[in-house]
């Protein structure tokens, strides 16, 4: 125990017998009432994880979605994923262009989408639940407006009403922490100041439980390890956290294990929980406690322990079991380390 606490962004491996290991969407292996056995018991066998590596906020893993995007949206309205569109996403960063799913009739929220599934893991540990969603940005430059034709800008204002509506449901359901998905913010910083906030803040409205979002670089995946690899503009989040810092957002999740961001970026967030990303989701092998520590001790240059999270970078869909479970427990250990110098 001690001021720093623990948590990982979200996503965790799937098992071998749910789906595909080590791939993003990778199709279920299960159908039906099997299916839904099959996504309680990963998520069981994940709170047991994080539960024994002392994690300080527990999460379901999203082992019931296939895709972080595309298991919330589908329940929105009709989606085609099986025909994508050519769009020119995420700034055209990765890709020239990539797979869209389409949007075939205008999205309505109508019952809560992920309730069972929070009541599911509030049932199983007595530590605070934190539910992730899509944000209004990165949905919206995800998807192939069928329908409308909107801008993004247009395409999220719809989108974030209805995620507004499932935001104030989880938190009044008893989400300790409701973490909003951005990782376009660290792309579009433009559209982020035009537009993108404000539907971070409408999408919240309204909502008791923490207010969080994840900004970060990407999935460890091949094409973006690639981007990150040959990166050298560091600078986004020196647009994005001033905003924050004047948002009512409670906390704030960063990319910094395996991204070149110098943390005096930070120095901004004042009043702000952050949640530093001290384990890197790109690589298989785990670090090491010291390494863990090391990446704290420089965070708490421009952090007080008192508010600072260590994290991972982003979700760990892409790794292996082995891995993921290594880098859970290299991430307690670690901060136990810090935590025992600041109280002695
Ligand atoms: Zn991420």
């Amino acid at each position: 125990m001690g001021p720093i606490k623990t948590a990982i962004v979200g996503s965790l491996p799937k098992p071998e017998w749910l789906a595909d290991p080590e791939r993003l969407r990778a199709p279920w292996r299960q159908d039906g009432s099997a299916l839904a056995e099959a996504q309680d018991d990963a998520v069981a066998l994940w709170i047991n994880a994080q539960e024994k590596a002392g994690l300080d906020i527990i999460c379901d893993g999203e082992q019931r979605r296939r895709h972080y995007i595309w298991g919330f949206i589908e329940k929105l309205g009709k989606v085609d994923f099986e025909n994508p569109a050519k769009k020119q996403s995420r700034g055209q960063r990765y890709s020239e262009e990539t797979q869209a799913p389409r949007v075939l009739e205008e999205w309505s929220w109508t019952k809560p989408v992920l309730l069972d599934a929070l009541r599911f893991t509030k049932a199983r540990t007595k530590k605070p639940v934190k539910v992730t969603l899509p944000g209004p940005m990165t949905v919206a430059d995800s998807v192939y407006d069928e329908v409308g034709g909107r801008t993004d800008a247009d395409f999220a204002a719809t989108y974030a009403t209805l995620l507004n509506k499932e935001a104030v449901a989880l938190s009044e359901a008893g989400a300790d922490v409701i973490q909003i998905d951005e990782p376009c913010f660290n792309i579009y910083t433009d559209e982020v100041k035009d537009w993108g906030m404000e539907m971070l803040e409408k999408s919240f409205k309204g909502v008791s439980a923490k207010r969080a979002v994840h900004i970060c670089y990407g999935y460890g995946t091949e094409v973006v390890l690639n981007w990150k690899n040959s990166n050298t503009d560091w600078s986004h989040y020196s647009t994005t956290l001033p905003l924050i810092a004047d948002s009512s957002i409670d906390q704030v999740s960063i990319e910094k294990a395996a991204s070149g961001v110098n943390l005096s970026v930070l120095d901004c967030l004042e009043n702000k929980v952050v949640m530093v990303g001290v384990i890197d989701v790109g690589t298989e092998e785990v670090e090491t406690p010291k390494v863990v520590a090391d990446r704290i001790r420089h965070a708490l240059e421009h952090v007080p322990a008192d508010r600072l999270i260590a994290c991972t970078d982003c979700g760990m869909v892409p790794r292996s079991r082995r891995a993921a479970e290594g880098k859970i427990n290299a991430l307690t250990a670690g901060t136990a380390l810090v935590n025992r110098e600041i109280g002695s």
